[in-house]
């Protein structure tokens, strides 16, 4: 390109020259005319070749086609939420990427031509490398980290290359975090666990007292009535503990739509209490709706009805003799309606789990009393699903109450 230039310029000096000795007007006119094109023809080829030399760097940016692979590929590998580690046959690290560093070690900017076993001392990891080494595809390998949080992850091993006598030429590692999958397969596993144990008992306990009916029993009227009335008592259990099962699932799985509106407090407590009179009456326990006429609350109503159910038929269930369970309310940043008895009351130490599932100071007595156990994880699903939440304060011998917390 230079040496066009130079000839280009060259011919343009000689030609100038030319152009001021030579005697005939019409001749130096014609050299004149030949110079300024020649100069026309050399500035264009100048300007294309420049406007060329920008243009591949506008398309690189502009035109996806033209991404270079190699950055594709390294977006690719610091996005992806997947470790990745390549070791090459000496198991020597050659790849890796953000979240692989991550796993192994924080500290290094980039993790290079470590030995893997520099990395790790997990021999399952080191397993299934080494079998990728040989040729041999690994996945379903599980790694667990026990650093500040236990993870847990689903290691993938695949050969690179091409597999020969020697093994292959390196080795693919990709990990799959299932920390998560695994603690809500747990939390399931669990909960199968607790509601086919919370079945049995009453399960039992019909076949039991049928099996007696069976053998003669129903000859004494009396024997016969109470082992129904006990059959009958059991069979409410079971259908209470299915109910509440499906709709804890239903809200818990999302699937609870709430309608809110602006809501009567006033009115609601009174139905509540009203549908509890008979309960309360037969243990004694005064009901006391405490809430002014005239409040407001913005919630699904048939939805703020079953929170203020559980609780105070909780409150009824564990209130003393002559006991008083009152509902009131007060307004703040966030409405809060409380439910206040004083029974019991919850030792301290129970306090922060009592709106787990199943989760009960003594297991024997709520049984006793036709208690779920759900019946506070019901509230506190309602209550966050509503914006808000639920609150407990206690002492023992002196009684608990509950605060639903609403946004307003
Ligand atoms: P349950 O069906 O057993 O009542 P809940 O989820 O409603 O299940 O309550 C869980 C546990 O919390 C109860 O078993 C009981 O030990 C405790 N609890 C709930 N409400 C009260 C209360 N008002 N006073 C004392 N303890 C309570």
């Amino acid at each position: 390109m230079a040496k066009r230039q130079s000839i280009l310029i060259g011919a343009c000096v000689v030609l100038t020259i030319l152009a001021l000795v030579i005697p005939s007007l019409f001749v130096r006119l014609m050299l004149a005319l030949i110079v300024m094109t020649l100069a026309v023809v050399w500035l264009v080829a100048t300007s294309r070749k420049n406007s060329e030399a920008q243009s591949p760097a506008d398309d690189q940016t502009q035109s996806p086609e033209n991404l270079n692979a190699q950055s594709l590929l390294a977006a690719t590998m610091t996005g992806m939420r997947e470790g990745l580690l390549v070791v090459d046959k000496d198991m020597r690290v050659v790849a890796s990427n953000v979240a692989a560093r991550k796993l192994f070690n924080h500290s290094v900017p980039a993790l290079k031509s470590q030995r893997l076993t520099e990395l790790t001392r997990n021999p399952a990891i080191y397993s299934a490398f080494l079998d990728g080494l040989k040729g041999i595809e690994r996945s379903g390998v599980k790694v667990e980290t026990h650093g500040p949080e236990r993870q847990v992850f689903d290691l993938r091993v695949v050969p690179i290359g091409s597999v020969n006598g020697d093994g292959a030429e390196g080795a693919l590692g990709m990990f799959f975090d299932i920390t998560r999958t695994e603690r809500l397969e747990l939390v399931r596993q669990e909960f199968l666990s607790n509601v086919s144990h919370e079945l049995r008992t009453p399960l039992t306990s019909i076949i039991a007292f049928v099996e007696t009916l069976e053998s003669g029993a129903t000859e004494d009227t009396e024997s016969c009535q109470r082992f129904l009335t006990i059959i009958r008592k059991n069979a409410s259990r079971m259908q209470g503990l299915i109910d509440d099962i499906l709709d804890l699932t239903a809200i818990e799985g999302g699937n609870v739509q709430l309608q809110t509106a602006p809501v009567q407090l006033y009115e609601l407590v009174e139905d509540v209490c009203a549908s509890f009179a008979a309960k309360a009456a037969a243990q004694n326990v005064t009901l006391e709706n405490k809430v002014d006429a005239d409040v407001m609350v913005h919630a699904d109503a048939r939805r703020l009805e079953q929170m203020l159910t559980n609780l105070i038929d909780n409150g009824i269930k564990f209130s003393r003799e002559h006991g008083t369970v009152a509902i009131s309310h007060e307004s703040g940043t966030r409405d809060r309606i409380m439910v206040q008895d004083n029974g019991d009351g919850l030792p301290a130490q129970h306090l922060e789990r009592v709106f787990e599932r199943f989760y009960r100071v003594d297991r024997a007595r709520s049984r006793d009393m036709g208690g779920t156990g759900l019946g506070l994880a019901i509230v506190k699903h309602l209550a966050l699903l509503h914006g808000g939440e639920v609150t407990v304060a206690s002492e023992v011998g002196k009684g608990s109450a509950f605060t639903i917390h609403l946004p307003k």
